[in-house]
């Protein structure tokens, strides 16, 4: 027997059907006009794919990463995660991207008013007023957890009780940090000078990428010998 034999006939019909139809023809018109528009890099790049870089985003739906830097089908691997927090399947995707697709450029983009990042700091807020202590922090689904995951990344700091945009820098800081200590594929290329790591801002308030100021570019490279990461300005122009 194959698999649609096994399917039973439609049941009645319920208003989250007619929402999931709608949605449905909504994505297959869209997807019509993308064929179109790529019909020729879709047919190039059918059996194989050589990125010119990797990016890492958030999942937010107005942020849509290679919308915002205009990538061609192609050019970009791309990750989204709420927050830009990593795991461990994410990292293994980063690399896949470095190991076998030999990416030489990873952006990490934040982007302005992240609402992880703005859960992570409310967190820190109710910490530091002594509302609750470190020890409350809920942990019991795996949003919780993702949100003091931000929390523990962006504590250090005292800006980021106040400045989102700079806890948003610092989230996405120290989680370049922990995926150049935890992946030894990803460290050794950095150290070989064969991958270049940045971290950039998206304004989702005006759309366009911060490419100068405290909010501009910074690179990710080794400190010292013991392995320790720290970020200089990268200059554009
Ligand atoms: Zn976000």
């Amino acid at each position: 027997m194959v698999a649609s034999d096994m399917l039973q006939e439609p049941g009645p019909e319920t208003g989250a059907d007619v929402r999931a139809r709608r949605c449905v023809t909504d994505m297959l018109e869209g997807n019509a006009v993308f064929k179109n528009i790529n019909e020729t890099l879709i047919a190039a790049l059918a059996t194989v794919q050589r990125p010119k870089f990797g990016t890492v985003g958030c999942a937010d739906s107005r942020a849509p990463l290679e919308k915002v830097i205009g990538a061609d089908v192609g050019e970009s691997f791309t990750v989204r995660l709420s927050g830009n927090v990593l795991d461990a399947s994410s990292i293994g995707t980063i690399e896949y991207g470095v190991g076998h697709l030999h990416i030489q450029m990873l952006v990490f983009f934040g982007h302005t008013g992240c609402g992880e990042v703005a859960a992570g700091q409310a967190t820190l807020k109710k910490v530091v007023s002594g509302k609750i202590d470190e020890s409350e922090i809920p942990e019991r689904t795996a949003l919780d957890r993702l949100v003091r995951r931000i929390y523990t990344n962006i504590k250090g700091n005292p800006k980021n009780i106040d400045s989102l945009d700079n806890a948003v820098m610092d989230n996405s800081k120290a989680e370049i940090a922990k995926l150049i200590k935890s992946s030894d594929i990803v460290g050794k290329a950095l150290r070989d000078g064969k991958l270049t790591i940045l971290l950039g801002m998206y304004d989702m308030r005006t759309g366009a990428v911060i490419d100068k100021g405290e909010l501009g570019f910074v690179s990710a490279r080794y400190k010292d010998k013991d392995g320790s990461v720290e970020f200089t300005g990268f200059a554009v122009s």
